[in-house]
């Protein structure tokens, strides 16, 4: 069972993935969490390069491209072998972020993002994906209250930017409600996280 989390930044996907964790762990379930851009050692140091702020010379293509090189050696070296264990996965981002962020973010065709990352994961999509929507006001002041002033270089975008990032976020969910379920993310994180359990306890 692959499960991924997506949302804009500040929406709280690290906290649900940590609670989400634990509920499955007391069930007695075996479940591997884990993040993008990251999750492999090389990932990591991708990551590293992505977040930089002092990166400011890397064009949307590149940008792209290293999402995609990231998360090709996480479903290689982690997601794959986990899903063959049996294990249930809970990935924090995968493919939504960067048809998201990449594709309508820094305008570079959504078909063009999606084939890239159909390339670079062996065409692995989740089974199901927690889209957890906040106003992107919301998002980033969040965001801006956990890390003081440490904003990431794509967090360091203006609002417009995280503006196109929600819509699209919205956008697909629609178009594919059978796998992307929306939660409300201005709830409380209890109501969040029980939100989620209802639904994922369906496919354990
Ligand atoms: O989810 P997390 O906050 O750890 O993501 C780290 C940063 O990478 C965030 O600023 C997020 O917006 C950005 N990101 C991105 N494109 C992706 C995945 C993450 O710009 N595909």
């Amino acid at each position: 069972l692959f499960i991924t989390l997506e949302g804009p930044d500040g929406s709280g996907k690290s906290t649900q993935i940590r609670r989400l964790s634990e509920l499955l762990g007391h069930s007695g379930i075996e479940v591997h969490t884990t993040r993008e851009p990251g999750g492999t050692p090389i990932s990591d140091q991708i990551r590293s390069m992505l977040l930089n702020p002092e990166n400011r010379a890397m064009t949307a293509k590149t940008e792209m491209l290293l999402y995609a090189a990231s998360r090709a050696q996480h479903v290689a070296e982690v997601i794959r072998p986990a899903l063959e264990q049996g294990r249930v996965i809970l990935c924090d981002r995968y493919i939504d972020a960067s048809l998201a962020y990449q594709a309508t973010g820094l305008g570079i065709p959504l078909e063009e993002v999606r084939s890239i990352n159909q390339h670079a994961t062996d065409g692995l999509w989740p089974t199901r994906t927690y889209l957890i929507d906040v106003p992107s006001e919301l998002g980033l002041q969040r965001a801006f209250a956990g890390r003081g002033k440490c904003l990431d270089r794509i967090e360091q975008r203006d609002l417009e930017y995280h503006r196109r990032v929600r819509e699209q976020f919205l956008q697909i969910a629609k178009e594919e409600p059978d796998r992307i379920v929306v939660i409300d993310g201005t709830q409380s994180v209890e109501a969040v996280t029980e939100a989620i359990w209802q639904d994922i306890r369906r496919y354990l």
